[in-house]
């Protein structure tokens, strides 16, 4: 590979008055400024020839450092080096710009590519005993001559992002759809400022919903819109990545805040139903600094409770990002902020990483299970977050739910949080005021529906408890034990409060004890055989007294089936049949006998 004339037999190279440091001491290639100058002097001077720049970065050079001493990692440096300066390339340079980001100028063709492809390949074989070296590589075929040669570098850096990862590629090549890619960025960019001053974007609302009580809306997802003067609505998947990318998303992501903080302010004169709405958080925003305190501030200045304003973030931003985002969430937490953690099932948390993060519900998104089931895996994948969540204390909320099917799942297995176009799409602002005015909703229903205790087992669809807990006829009670606790009721069927005359509450659950006004030395019963129960001893019968108002006697045939157990409890269910009047029967028939 030759260098440029101009320099290339001197130590440093003259330009414009200024001495350069020509080439770079580690890999005998060209610095970054040499390159560049050296690349407009080709181009210059070979104007009948078509070029292209070839970008080279090592994968991971960081932890090979890491791994196996910056010796090594120089080591690989200095061999891309040589390897590129004995490319046979006549009119070329070759340069390193900086770290491991390697760029090679020849003329466009195929044998050069080959070249520089063989030549990297070679590298890799002779580290293969030591380490895996993999490159990401990416082409820009040189179409706009008088381009700054850093923007050339640029444009074949967002070829090689094509290629990053994917081993199958050797490199990726820059083109129309990246090149669009970046004018309708620049021309997004060219308008977000003016756009912002101009309220041209607007909140909209998804209305979130509980299956448990008859659908009702619990509270909304604030989304926002762009209602651009000429192109219309834009959709957020069109600028939101622009806007992380170029930092602007803080400025958004405050105004969309505050303006849903000045909806509810709005909502609660009109005496609407104050329900919670959540807004999105940005990876961006939780660097903020002081981000809980700005939070508190804004809700403070519209007069809302903390628990108004709902916080999602995206759970690939706990992957990024954990330690900062611990300590932030644990802040807003003290403050009274409920943080959900958005897209969960994207891919990228480990569950063990769940118990260490403050997250208060996990907000499920069906696409990724739905794109990954091809066995009905996804059903049973969801079945066990549901249940892992309830666990761990924490409540979930299903997204994406698009059909009939999907809800009944959802409900079956115990998640009755939803949002999705199934129930309705997002709506303007307006639109969702008129719909909760309509729904006649209760004052902030949703910690309450979304505490319900281990209701993924109540609602297991393989043993169809949905039938149980649905009819009057067979007494029904779900149970939990613990030595600790002793007995609790955790819900009962309709059977059941008809059964014992306790009132039920809204989700089935009288809270109180099991059967209350049951014999002291009958409980003590009724315990010792639930605290034997085991898998070998799954299930058992009883018969209990209870003593009601004036000494009346209650006879309960009670037959208890072990669901789980682990450490520190035990979940039952249990079949309860009064047999007072069987037993007042027989004892008749004995007498007349
Ligand atoms: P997200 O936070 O995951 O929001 C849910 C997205 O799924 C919304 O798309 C919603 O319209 C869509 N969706 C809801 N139900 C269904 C369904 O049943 N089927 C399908 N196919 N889609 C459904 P949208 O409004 O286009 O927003 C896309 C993303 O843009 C959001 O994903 C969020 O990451 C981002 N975004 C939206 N508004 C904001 C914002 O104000 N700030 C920030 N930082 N990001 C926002
Ligand atoms: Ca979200
Ligand atoms: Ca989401």
């Amino acid at each position: 590979m030759q260098i440029c004339d101009s320099c290339r037999f001197r130590k440093n190279c003259e330009v414009g008055g200024f001495v350069l440091n020509r080439v770079d001491p580690l890999t005998g290639l060209l610095t970054k400024k040499c390159f560049y100058l050296s690349v407009r002097n080709l181009l210059d001077t070979h104007t009948a020839i078509s070029f292209e720049l070839f970008r080279i970065n090592v994968e991971r050079l960081n932890i090979i450092n890491e791994l196996f001493g910056e010796i090594t990692g120089d080591k690989l440096l200095q061999e891309i080096g040589s390897a590129l300066q004995q490319l046979s390339i006549p009119v070329g340079v070759a340069g390193r710009l900086y770290a491991d980001n390697f760029v090679v100028f020849y003329p466009a063709q195929k044998q050069y590519r080959l070249g520089i492809t063989e030549a990297l390949r070679q590298v890799r074989n002779s580290f293969s005993h030591l380490c895996t070296v993999q490159f990401a590589c990416g082409i820009y075929h040189i179409t706009k001559r008088r381009l700054p040669v850093s923007c050339m570098c640029d444009r074949a850096n967002l070829a090689l992002k094509r290629a990053k990862g994917n081993y199958l590629l050797e490199y990726g090549e820059y083109d129309e759809e990246i090149h669009s890619r970046i004018l309708h960025e620049q021309s997004i960019i060219g308008m977000m400022d003016q756009a912002l001053q101009e309220k041209q974007f607007e909140v909209w609302m998804q209305p979130k919903y509980d299956t448990a009580t008859g659908d009702r809306i619990i509270g909304a997802e604030a989304l926002v819109r762009w209602r651009h003067p000429e192109k219309g609505l834009i959709s957020p998947q069109n600028f939101v990545p622009v806007f992380e990318r170029n930092g602007f998303i803080l400025k958004l992501d405050f105004y969309v805040w505050e303006r849903t903080c000045q909806l509810l302010e709005e909502w609660r004169k009109r005496g609407l139903p104050m329900l919670p709405v959540s807004v999105n958080i940005s990876r961006l925003d939780i660097d903020y600094p002081d981000l809980a305190s700005f939070l508190y501030d804004l809700v403070q200045k519209y007069q809302l409770k903390p628990e108004m304003l709902q916080l999602e973030i995206t759970e690939s931003a706990y992957r990024d990002n954990a330690q900062q985002i611990i300590v932030v969430t644990r802040k807003l937490q003290q403050l009274g902020f409920t943080i959900l953690m958005d897209d969960f099932g994207s891919g990228y948390s480990s569950l063990n990483m769940l118990k260490d993060v403050p997250v208060d519900i996990l907000k499920l998104d069906l696409h990724f299970l739905k794109s990954k089931d091809q066995s009905g895996r996804g059903g049973n994948i969801l079945n066990s977050v549901v249940r892992m969540a309830k666990w761990l204390n924490m409540s979930v909320i299903a997204e994406g739910v698009e059909t009939l099917e999907e809800s009944d799942f959802l409900r079956n297995i115990g998640c009755h949080i939803v949002q999705g176009y199934y129930y309705s799409k997002p709506v303007p602002a307006e639109e969702y005021a008129k719909m909760i005015a309509a729904s006649g909703t209760k004052e902030d229903p949703m910690p309450e529906c979304l505490n319900i205790e281990d209701m993924n087992d109540i609602w297991n669809p393989y043993v169809q408890y949905s039938i149980l807990f649905n009819n009057k006829v067979c007494a029904v009670a779900m149970v939990k034990y613990s030595a600790q606790n002793g007995l609790s009721l955790l819900r009962g069927n309709d059977g059941y409060f008809l059964l014992s005359g306790e009132v039920a509450d809204d989700n089935g659950t009288s809270g109180k004890l099991l059967l209350p006004q049951m014999l002291e030395e009958d409980r003590e019963r009724l315990r010792c055989m639930l605290a034997n129960f085991d898998a070998d001893h799954p299930e058992e019968s009883v018969l209990l007294v209870r003593c009601l108002h004036a000494g009346t006697l209650q006879w309960i045939s009670v037959q208890a089936f072990l669901i789980l157990k682990d450490t520190w409890r035990s979940l039952l269910y249990l079949f309860l049949r009064d047999i007072t009047g069987l037993r007042e029967k027989i004892k008749y028939n004995q007498e007349l006998a």
